[in-house]
């Protein structure tokens, strides 16, 4: 049976069990022994839920002791689009424990819309420190504290060649650039979610453990990518293996110790061909940035090829319906084992012998998760006052707002006026 066949034979088992829902290439690759028994699926009715939506609803869902739920909130370019922010993947545990790998331009909105609260989501594990890889961090730490994030935020990054080229250079000065921001909370609202714990490791690091706690074991190995001070990470739990590849071109690393992953990401960057056809590339360049400084799909299948894991995911690539099949034909030519090429919102739910793939279904209009602490009143002689300059332009309207403060001391039992 060859490969056409197969996904026919597939999507023939999955009309006929009337579930009318799109089934990606990687899901029919590795989820198969998900497809049901046709006695085990309920009678349809006209006025009752459609049993087993194969979509991921986030919040929905209980995560079982045992699994693994990884959600892509970024697998695209440094350059914007709405469909696809900058690399960033979401690990959830069993046990509790999330972690955040890379936390590219544009991805906040995607881990917002996971609707997680955001005291859980307080590791950061950052692979390099370009902008497509860590260009979110500023709106995650401070309009986290705005979410709700009452605890201090935790970030894991590489050094460099030199220490401006490492993490906690980019974090002090990261602080500094938003001082002005920092200061208007001073005194206004609790920001103990502000805090910052910056814990920078060596880039050169092989195999090397970089985080241990809560039986969740997470190490780095070197990438080769931009300058030194790229690394890739290895996430250990529960027998299940989690690797991250950042970006990287191919290397001795990764196919020595992602080997056997459950889980492997890894670049997988357009074809020097689209690179000049779409995106106005010389083809000098093309081939330079695309085989060179990046991992062609081709590059990406080798090492997976070497690898073997349970599931390679591919991302970092315009993954639009007239690229897809063509970089998963070039991937193809060196590795034919299962493959996710990952678009935001897909989801894996991984267990010790199963591997699900669902998109997941956006709420366009996400609040905040309420607090998990209690908050701490401001104390307002904290706060950094207006200059006499500024004061003097201010217009209090006291007609419009000495209500809006009886409408509250009515309602909370208060004695709150209004004043800055
Ligand atoms: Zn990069
Ligand atoms: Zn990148």
């Amino acid at each position: 049976m060859n490969r056409k066949m197969i996904l026919g034979f597939v999507a023939g088992v999955v009309i006929t069990l009337g579930l009318l829902v799109s089934v990606p290439d990687s899901v029919v690759q590795v989820a198969t022994g998900t497809t049901k028994d046709t006695s085990m699926v309920p009678a349809l009715s006209p006025t009752k839920a459609l049993p087993d939506r194969d979509v991921y609803f986030p919040g929905t869902e209980d995560l079982l002791p045992e699994e693994m739920r990884i959600t892509a909130c970024g697998t695209g370019m440094p350059s914007a689009r709405p469909k696809q922010a900058a690399a960033c993947f979401l690990v959830e545990l069993g046990n509790g424990d999330k972690f955040l790998f890379d936390i590219g331009s544009g991805s906040h909105e995607r881990i917002a819309a996971m609707k997680i609260p955001y005291d859980f989501l307080d590791k950061v594990f950052i692979g390099h420190l370009h902008v497509d890889h860590y260009g979110d961090l500023p709106t995650f730490w401070l309009g986290g504290t705005v979410m709700n994030r009452l605890t201090p935020l935790r970030i894991w990054g590489p050094s460099g060649s030199k220490p401006e080229y490492g993490t906690q250079y980019a974090m002090d000065r990261m602080q500094e650039m938003y001082t002005w921001d920092i200061g208007t909370r001073s005194g206004v609202v609790d920001f103990r979610g502000g805090e910052l714990e910056v814990n920078e490791f060596p880039f050169d690091g092989v195999n090397a453990v970089i985080y241990d706690e809560n039986d969740v074991v997470i190490r780095s190995i070197p990438a080769v990518h931009g300058l030194d001070g790229a690394v890739s990470f290895i996430l250990e739990w529960n027998g299940l293996k989690f690797v991250y590849g950042s970006d990287t071109y191919p290397n001795k690393w990764f196919i020595e110790h992602a080997k056997g992953a459950d889980f492997a990401i890894h670049e997988c960057f357009l074809p020097p061909t689209l690179l000049v056809t779409k995106q106005g590339f010389q083809p000098l360049e093309a081939l330079t940035v695309g085989t060179q400084g990046h991992t062609s799909p081709e590059q990406f299948g080798k090492v997976m090829s070497l690898v073997e894991p349970r599931i390679a995911v591919a991302y970092h690539f315009y993954n639009d319906f007239d690229i897809e099949p063509e970089v998963r034909d070039r991937v193809r030519k060196t590795y034919d084992g299962p493959l996710s090429t990952a678009v935001d919102y897909m989801v894996w739910n991984v267990t010790k012998d199963n591997i699900r793939v669902r998109m997941a279904a956006k709420d366009e209009e996400v609040w905040p998760s309420p607090a998990l602490k209690e908050k701490i009143a401001p104390d307002f002689r904290d706060a950094i006052n207006f200059s006499e300059f500024t004061l003097s332009g201010m217009e209090n309207f006291p007609e419009v707002v000495e209500p809006l403060y009886e409408e509250i001391n009515k309602k909370y039992g208060t004695d709150f006026k209004p004043g800055l």
